[in-house]
């Protein structure tokens, strides 16, 4: 068909086109006669795809090397507790900073492995990041977490917390890749691939090296994060062909002018759809404060109600936009900007928005 389909889904995603040609050009035979998802994963061909693939994470996000990179499955969610079961050892109490779904949710799986304290009360909408002079951190806390942009809210974090060297546990799910951070500020950094690095089945984790040694007697193997690392995230079998896609991800990335070049897209998209948002004279507006807005995940509604979301919504799935109907637990629209998106599409995206407001004055 003519019509432009363009992908606002905030995960699984949308995939460079560059790489899914690739993908497919290799499908068959990836350079030894069979389909690398045939391959072993003991096999020189597979080490090699998997050495790369952390390599280039490392190389693009300029992670030193007492920081290991493992390659992990059981999604984000898996990760809320491996999180809890690796870094136990440091004491039986861990501090979360809610700020969304994704750290609430969080926060509930670690609190079955030790005590999570809220460093501020829990909102009841979450649309903005409590000032940190407010936020009551626990010196003897196992570690601090939180969620680096929350991918159904649209709170992203403009700043790094400071813990006063307990160590910092980010999840980056949704917005890994898309801008330069200090990792050395890190204890552990989670992100799951479905984003921006990648399709669904594996979770990328940074873990500094002085954390690994002492998981809980009670953690799975599949999320031990030493035995992971002593075994170069080969100690069962990997979803070998994610961890090929993930590899062309960051290739692309790294064409595209790496971490800059993603900020600058990103910075550009984000304030593109913010500034239609803004001049709408209240027609859309979004309910996260300015200071805490994501640059990735964006969610908006039109003011006249929710009927006025659903013609909205129907307008731009006839017009080849789609998954923009926000999560099912905040309603309203969400447009995703993960890298693979370009300004161009998002350009078109709002065209039409400034189209539908003249349409329904
Ligand atoms: N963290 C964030 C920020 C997410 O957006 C998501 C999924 N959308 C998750 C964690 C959970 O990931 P998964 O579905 O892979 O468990």
């Amino acid at each position: 068909s003519l019509k432009q389909v363009i992908n606002f889904g905030a995960g699984p995603a949308k995939i460079p086109k560059q790489v899914l040609e690739q993908v497919k050009d290799e499908l068959l035979d990836c350079g030894c006669g069979i389909s690398v998802m045939e391959l072993s994963h003991r096999s020189s061909e597979y080490t090699a795809i998997n050495n790369r693939a952390i390599e280039l994470y490392r190389e693009l996000l300029d992670i030193p090397e007492n920081y290991k990179i493992l390659l992990m499955q059981g999604g984000g969610t898996g990760a809320f507790a491996s999180v809890a079961l690796n870094l136990l050892h440091r004491g039986a109490k861990a501090d979360y900073i809610l700020t969304g779904v994704w750290s609430t949710k969080a926060a509930k799986e670690a609190s079955k492995y030790l005590k999570v304290n809220h460093v501020f009360p829990k909102p009841e909408k979450f649309n903005a990041i409590p000032d940190q002079s407010t936020w009551n951190l626990d010196p003897e806390a196992a570690y601090v977490y939180y969620c680096d942009n929350e991918t159904v809210n649209g709170v992203e974090f403009h700043f790094i917390p400071e813990t006063n060297g307990v160590p910092l546990v980010c999840d980056m799910s949704s917005n890994i890749m898309t801008r330069d951070f200090d990792v050395t500020k890190f204890g552990v950094v989670i992100a799951c691939a479905q984003k921006n690095l990648g399709p669904a089945g594996i979770t990328a984790i940074i873990v500094r090296e002085d954390l690994l040694g002492k998981p809980s007697p009670l953690c799975p193997q599949v999320f031990d994060y030493t035995l992971f690392n002593q075994e170069n995230s080969l100690l069962n079998t990997p979803p070998t062909f994610i961890v090929y896609i993930f590899s062309l991800v960051l290739q692309w990335v790294k064409n595209q002018g790496g971490l800059l070049g993603m900020e600058a897209n990103s910075k550009a998209k984000s304030e593109l759809l913010y500034k239609v948002i803004e001049n709408s004279r209240g027609f859309y507006s979004c309910p996260v404060a300015k200071d805490s807005r994501s640059r990735i995940t964006v969610p908006f509604c039109l003011n006249a109600g929710a009927e006025a979301d659903k013609q909205f919504l129907k307008e731009a799935q006839d017009l080849g936009f789609l998954q923009l109907k926000g999560h099912r637990l905040v309603g309203g629209i969400r447009a995703a900007m993960y890298n693979a998106m370009t300004l161009d599409e998002v350009t078109v995206l709002v065209d039409f928005m400034t189209k539908f407001q003249e349409r329904n004055p």
